[in-house]
């Protein structure tokens, strides 16, 4: 069996950064007398700067550290900050790219990590895996920890930009296709799924399509995506692998990342066009995720990102090369140009906007 941790603490409620050396000093054991790393990003001190201060006040925070990129040498450089300084703890204030920078330098320089997310654009908040760049435009997942602590404060996620929600949502309904891959890749390997991590995962999934509330300014929503993003990523932790989050539809978002770079797509919007597509492939029926994307008025034409025909199908005829290892439904069909080509008039024709 699979050994996992699970965070200390995981607090979600409004107002969470107005209590947060409180949540703090609950989540890590005489946290008053450690030293304390807050790692944020320029653009955010100003933001934030009230909630800083309030840290700086009650905790023995001696340092304030900024990210200016989101690299595996930037991680590296923190690390040897941590060490070479002896810092307790490490506390991430921001967006993915922030968080996963501090979540590996806290992983690396062996000490707890606190998660405080300012946006909620994917399951990378919980999750036991950090992306980083590496040499030019390459970014490479890393193995690492989930984090000690996980505290969101609905009212600062109320600030975030609405795009960066909907790649949230985007991350999350693309378990739909990732689970179903997932079983694919237990059958052919003659595996077992790990039925824990699956009930996550699934959980993470439902309990966002099934929620009445679709206004993504709406305390509620804010919540139920929290929830479902740290579901999501503690289910990789509990399977020991991204699998129960991570299928055909995520070889998609890799193929169009290594392969077309000019592409601005965000994650969690690149997953949830892959879904659309591998359910296709699956053989199911893609109408239910269309009306989950269509709730969230989350706009899946392709040509929104400038993603032409040709560029649809040339990613996907690449797709599964981008991680072979990685057993899932593009194993099992016969892609062709003309299928992919009809499946991209299809998704033009659902989400009818005239980008082109
Ligand atoms: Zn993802």
């Amino acid at each position: 069996m699979n050994h996992f941790n699970l965070p200390y603490c995981l607090v979600i409620e409004e107002g969470a950064c107005e209590r947060l050396n409180e949540i703090l000093a609950d989540c890590i054991p005489k946290i008053e007398k450690k030293k304390v790393l807050i790692v944020t990003e320029p653009v955010l001190i100003e933001i934030m700067q009230e909630y800083l201060e309030e840290m700086k006040r009650d905790l023995p925070v001696s340092e304030t550290y900024l990210i200016e990129k989101n690299s595996f040498d930037q991680a590296m450089e923190l690390a040897k900050h941590i060490c070479m300084e002896d810092f307790e703890v490490i506390i991430g204030v921001g967006g993915g790219k922030v968080l996963d920078v501090a979540k590996y330098a806290g992983f690396v320089g062996k000490i707890p990590y606190i998660c405080v997310p300012t946006t909620l654009s994917n399951d990378s908040l919980a999750s036991p895996v950090a992306v980083l760049g590496t040499v030019g435009d390459e970014r490479k997942t890393l193995k690492c920890k989930i984090p000690a602590g996980i505290v969101v404060d609905v009212n600062v996620i109320m600030d975030a930009p609405t795009e960066q929600l909907q790649s949230g949502i985007g991350d999350t309904i693309s378990k739909y296709t990732a689970l179903y891959d997932w079983k694919l890749n237990a059958v052919h390997h003659k595996d077992k799924v790990d039925d824990f991590a699956y009930l996550l995962s699934d959980m993470a999934l439902t309990s966002l399509c099934y929620h009445e509330e679709k206004s993504l300014k709406s305390k509620e929503f804010i919540k139920v995506l929290t929830k479902s993003l740290v579901l999501g990523g503690l289910s990789m932790e509990i399977a020991g692998n991204s699998r129960p989050s991570s299928g055909s539809e995520h070889l998609f978002c890799h193929s169009l990342e290594e392969n077309y770079k000019e592409i601005k797509i965000s994650h969690g919007m690149a997953v949830a066009l892959g879904s659309l597509v591998s359910c296709r492939l699956q053989g199911r029926d893609a109408k239910w995720l269309e009306s989950i994307l269509h709730a969230y008025g989350m706009d899946m034409n392709p040509m929104k990102w400038g993603i032409t025909k040709e560029i649809f199908v040339d990613a996907w005829m690449k797709a599964a090369d981008t991680r072979k290892d990685r057993y899932t439904i593009l194993n099992q069909v016969a892609l062709t140009e003309e299928l992919l080509r009809d499946i991209y008039v299809q998704l033009s024709e659902r989400f009818p906007v005239s980008y082109s």
